[in-house]
């Protein structure tokens, strides 16, 4: 092995044995040799017993034999890259037939570390190729790529390499050879390139006659194992999918995808769907929804014909259906209206038909994506509107620069904004903001729902402290409109948010549909005679599904629940797309998340909307509405967290008068099984009732002290503030001489900035491709995305230096990157491309524990005592899997520092009478108490805001002695940090989601979670715990540890209820201490003077 491969070689410094050097694959997957490594290896030496080979395996000799001449070849010819168009077409020359990229793959398969089958960087080939005499050669000139090749090259161009690695002797002697001796001399005599030729084909002989005895040991079929391996080792081009796709001679061409309008009706597709090979029953429910007409309504006051003829100009609008007629004649007499219908009906040009010139109006949108969006559709309307082509329309968020933001409040007609901007820069302002708000006939919100839980509860204070400056100002008449999806009680939704009566309810969608299927696609046994070997891979099955109806020109979404999976879910895509030969498909999917980049998810956007993509692998970051064009169908991969989600986004797919699907395709944990076992929950289940708090005594204070200092409070304002105005005034502000209330000096100048309404902001980290930057520094390098510290630990995409920085992998738009670098007092992680083929997951564990007892109260009627105080949370990483799908190469353990958060949560203490009925009954602590905590959370209506300590299948299912011992506690704690509110709700007032209304809800006292919890479980039919009791589509693990039984015992005895264990059978032998996960707990460290609160 010579010249420019060579080159390179010298250039990776870091490699002493050139292993790092093919990042592909060295590390890759042998074909697997089904646990009998040893045996193999010790078989391969015996040559005796050599049995005829399968004709597959002569064939795939045949190949190699001759790639090994080419290669010992040009290994023997300095300077000749060996780039697999070169290598391909002198292999081919020599076969007299042609070399796929699937057939070097199954040889790669085979002999992961000899063969080095990989895309560099073309820069480093420039760089032998400039330092070195070009080869006259006509036949290999051209690997080495001519300048004329490289114009329009950009510095990310990679090329595919084909090459040996070399032919090493055993890893332990290779470790004390010095560098040199791997190095084959550069000037081969012919003798030693027939000798290395001969050393190549005998590794080749030895690992199929080790292939073929693992094989029959363990009853496989040979080929299948190494075709299959295969799939992991075709490379992906790092820069371009053009770019291979060029060099490929096979003609993926010849497949055409259907165009929108070409392609066959879903109906059709299911049909041959279910004649596929790899078709096994997985259709286990199909709903469909029949196509439905308009409706049109009628408008009591026409709009003026200037608007008419902007409305058919721009959109196509010459009539409206009903739920839009509806809400415009609402609007004309005066009422605040809400519409609440299906997704994507056509809801907003509803409050888009102002007709008055002065009047101004707010559109509120919950990301700027989609106020953007709705902004530039809206100055389309305007300007082709008579009398409207000058409106001043605006946005106004966080990224409009500050020069211009004077001209927009002296000059705007309409803003397009949200919460965040009215909270922090309208109303603290509101001074320069007079004329606009003296003139604000509309105040849009769009996605209504989306404003629930504590983030709902600081909205609702900011509108009712923008109601009280519009009416200090002299406007009373503003109107509020809002859109949202299907919700279960739109009408105190609205009044929950607005704090208006007089609302209109508009819920009977006038907009057509088409004909609509919704499928739960449950994945089959891996094998059906042996359930306990589980269910083939969910994300197998889904991204199977997405290429199929790709191929038939289905454009196709699909929803991840968490990052991590959405890239996942990507990079299969690529690599089942690329070895299918797919690229023309492959070019047309992206992956579309959070994270990523404004200007990449616009662009992104745009591609989409446009038409020009096929597929998009998505997390719940594209539920909401930003537009990108019709899409035919949605994949779920998993049930998302809740039915309003799912609901959400199975109404992504589908406009007019198209036919579309949803598929859900379901997870083997107990939260998605239960869904395949009662379908019809997923469509009878009402969505839960969205809660807005306002009785919170912390939020309403930071209210407050915004609203005094925007204008002063006095007795009045209780108008807007509700019964604690008073009591928290009195305390908290400053009361002057003629009675008015100032703010608390403390939270001066700017009270606002001390209230973050979604939540405490965290950490970020820039993440750096520096692949193509050769100081490291900024030149070359490509920001991919900025991720927050604790969700990346969550979502187990990094933990960044704390791990082998060579070995810890990144996963952007389905691309693997490996950390090189990371400064944390930069807050910079540094990534290179590199085309790893396995993943990486680390394995933690957190811990919740309760510091310190602020509150204590009595549970109603028991001896027992619930605890409200400190929390503290900490993840601990401290290892990670190398993994090929699900299989684990390597464990990496790891000592790293705790991340450590703090909040606030209530806990109740199980006693140890309890325990020890468990373990005499045998049942497992960890999932009676787990199964109790979920039970207790689904009966508290702001559960979304609260979590517990989900207990994790693999560590409570250990063998060995478990070392992390938890308290026998149930606790629940505030998701959003201190400062937040839900957890002293429900220590407080055990809020029944029974009874959610804001203002009229059940004051019960802090056992009554714990008792309904009790009724609802008991009543409840299933036999082991269901969703409907003691199960949860937020339990984060799943629900794979969870004891409907477990639950009862200890839900009746915090409740001192007689146990009723009759009819639970002994256990038939004790667990072993050191085997339990859970210990009793110790009482917590109270605050000085705590005296027991009385129970109202
Ligand atoms: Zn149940
Ligand atoms: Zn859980």
């Amino acid at each position: 092995m010579s010249g420019n491969a060579r080159g390179k070689r010298k250039k990776g410094e870091t490699s002493k044995t050139g292993r790092d050097e093919d990042a592909s694959g060295s590390q890759g997957p042998p074909v697997k040799k089904a646990r009998s490594t040893s045996v193999a290896k010790g078989k391969g030496k015996e040559k005796a017993t050599k049995t005829p080979w399968p004709g597959y395996f002569n064939e795939l000799y045949k190949i190699f034999k001759a790639l090994n001449t080419v290669l010992a070849f040009c290994s023997s010819r300095k300077q000749l890259a060996t780039t697999f168009p070169v290598v391909r077409s002198s292999v081919e020359a020599l076969l007299k037939q042609p070399l796929d990229l699937q057939k070097v793959a199954e040889l790669k398969a085979l002999l992961p570390d000899v063969i080095k089958f990989a895309y560099i960087p073309q820069n480093e080939l420039r760089v032998h190729e400039s330092s070195q005499k070009r080869s006259k050669s006509p036949d290999y000139g051209s690997a080495l790529t001519p300048r004329r090749e490289l114009q329009g090259f950009d510095d990310n161009e990679h090329v595919l390499v084909l090459d040996f690695i070399e032919v090493k002797p055993k890893a332990k002697k290779l470790e004390r050879l010095p560098v040199e001796t791997l190095i084959p001399s550069p000037a081969l005599t012919p003798a030693g390139v027939k000798k290395l030729i001969e050393i190549r084909n005998q590794r080749f002989e030895t690992a199929v006659e080790e292939l073929l005895q693992a094989a029959a040991e363990c009853g496989e079929t040979p080929d299948f194992l190494v075709q299959g391996a295969a799939r992991e080792h075709i490379p992906v081009n790092p820069s371009t999918i053009k770019a291979l796709a060029s060099t490929s001679q096979t003609g993926p061409t010849q497949h055409k995808v259907p165009s929108p309008e070409e392609r066959r009706s879903i109906s059709e597709i299911i049909e041959e769907l279910q004649n596929l090979d790899w078709y096994k029953e997985q259709i286990i429910s199909r709903r469909t929804t029949e196509a439905r007409e308009p409706t049109l309504g009628h408008l009591d006051t026409s709009p003026s014909e200037n608007i008419m003829k902007a409305l058919k100009a721009t959109r196509n609008i010459d009539s409206f259906y009903s739920h839009q007629a509806a809400a415009i004649n609402s609007l004309a007499k005066g009422s605040h209206v809400i519409v609440s219908t299906s997704t994507a009906s056509g809801k907003s040009v509803i409050y888009q038909l102002e007709r008055d010139r002065h009047a101004t109006a707010i559109f509120v949108y919950p990301t700027k994506a989609l106020a953007q969006d709705q902004k530039v559709a809206f100055q389309q309307l305007a300007s082709a509107c008579v009398g409207l082509e000058d409106l001043q329309v605006h946005t106004y968020d966080g990224d409009t620069p500050q020069d211009q933001r004077a001209g927009i409040r002296d000059n705007a007609s309409v803003i397009f904004t949200n919460f965040d901007m009215i909270h922090a820069s309208i109303l603290p302002h509101e001074d320069n903001w007079r004329r606009f708000l003296k003139n604000l006939k509309i105040f849009a919100v769009d996605e209504l729902h989306y404003y629930t839980g504590l983030f709902g509860s600081h909205v609702a204070f900011i509108m009712r402290r923008f109601r009280r400056v519009c009416a200090a100002v002299g406007n009373r008449h503003a109107r509020f409109v809002s859109c949202s999806a299907t919700i279960s009680n739109p009408r105190q939704h609205m009044k929950n948010i607005f704090g208006v009566d007089d609302i209109d309810v508009i819920t009977n969608d006038g907009a057509p549909s088409g004909p609509k299927d919704f499928i739960i696609w449950n994945p089959p046994l891996v094998d059906l005679a042996e359930p306990s070997l589980g269910r083939e891979s969910t994300m197998l099955q889904a991204t199977a599904l997405m290429r199929y109806l790709m191929k038939n020109g289905i454009r196709t979404i699909m929803f991840c629940k968490i990052r991590k999976v959405c890239e996942l879910a990507m990079k299969t895509l690529r690599t089942e797309l690329t070895s299918e030969g797919r690229l023309d498909i492959l070019e047309k999917v992206m992956a579309y998340r959070g994270g990523y980049s404004q200007s990449d998810r616009r662009r992104i956007e745009r591609e989409a909307f446009g038409g020009h993509l096929l597929g998009i692998v998505a997390t719940n970051a594209l539920e909401l509405g930003v537009d990108i064009g019709t899409l035919d169908a949605v994949i779920m991969l998993g049930f998302p967290f809740n039915v309003a989600s799912m609901r959400q986004q199975s109404g992504r797919a589908g406009r007019r008068s198209r036919d579309a699907l949803a598929i859900l395709v379901t997870d083997s944990t107990p939260t998605d099984q239960h869904y395949v076992q009662y379908p019809d929950d997923l469509f009878s289940a009402r969505s839960d009732d969205l809660v807005v708090e306002l009785e919170g005594r912390a939020v309403l204070e930071s209210h407050l002290q915004c609203a005094a200092h925007e204008m002063p409070l006095s007795d009045e304002d209780a108008q807007y503030f509700g019964e604690l105005f008073h009591p928290i005034c009195e305390s908290q502000l400053v009361r002057d001489k003629q009675g008015w209330y100032h703010p608390n000096p403390k939270f001066l100048p700017h009270p606002a900035k001390h209230v973050s309404i979604r939540g405490v902001e965290e950490e970020r980290y820039t993440v750096i491709d520096v692949t193509n930057s050769q100081t490291g520094g900024a030149a070359g390098s490509k920001i991919l995305e900025e991720i927050e510290f604790s969700r990346a630990l969550f979502e187990r995409d990094q933990s960044f230096d704390r791990l082998t920085k060579e070995e810890w992998q990144f996963i952007h738009q389905g691309l693997t990157y490996i950390v090189r670098e990371v400064s944390h007092d930069d807050r910079i992680a540094k990534l290179v491309r590199s085309d790893v083929n396995w993943t990486t997951k680390p394995r933690d564990f957190t811990d919740i524990d309760a510091a310190q007892t602020y509150r204590i109260k009595c549970v109603q009627g028991s001896p027992y005592y619930t605890y409200y105080g400190r929390v503290e949370i900490q993840t601990i990483v401290f290892g990670f899997f190398k993994l090929r799908g699900s299989q684990i190469l390597d464990t990496v353990f790891l000592e790293t520092p705790p991340f450590h958060r703090e909040t606030m949560g209530w806990w109740v203490d199980i006693p140890r009478n309890t325990l020890n009925v468990m373990r005499s009954k045998g049942i497992n602590a960890a999932e009676a108490i787990h199964a109790a905590e979920h039970a207790i959370m689904n009966c508290f209506a702001m559960q979304q805001d609260i979590k517990t300590e989900c207990k994790v299948a693999a560590k409570e299912y250990r063998r060995d002695p478990s070392e992390r011992k938890r308290p026998a506690r149930l606790i629940f704690y505030d998701a959003q940090g201190q400062g937040s509110v839900a957890a002293a709700r429900a220590f407080d007032h055990g809020w029944s989601s029974l009874s959610s209304f804001f203002c009229n809800y059940k004051q019960l006292p802090g056992s009554a979670l714990m008792q309904d919890a009790l009724e609802r479980t008991e009543a409840c039919d299933c036999e082991n715990g269901c969703l409907r009791c003691t199960k949860s589509t937020w339990c984060k693990e799943g629900n794979e540890v969870s004891s409907k039984v477990g639950a009862l015992i200890v839900l009746r005895s915090l409740l001192d209820l007689p146990l009723r264990l009759d009819e639970i059978p002994d256990a038939p032998y004790l667990i072993d201490p050191l085997m339990e996960t859970v210990v009793e707990a110790t009482q917590v460290r109270a605050l000085d003077d705590i005296e027991v609160e009385p129970t109202t």
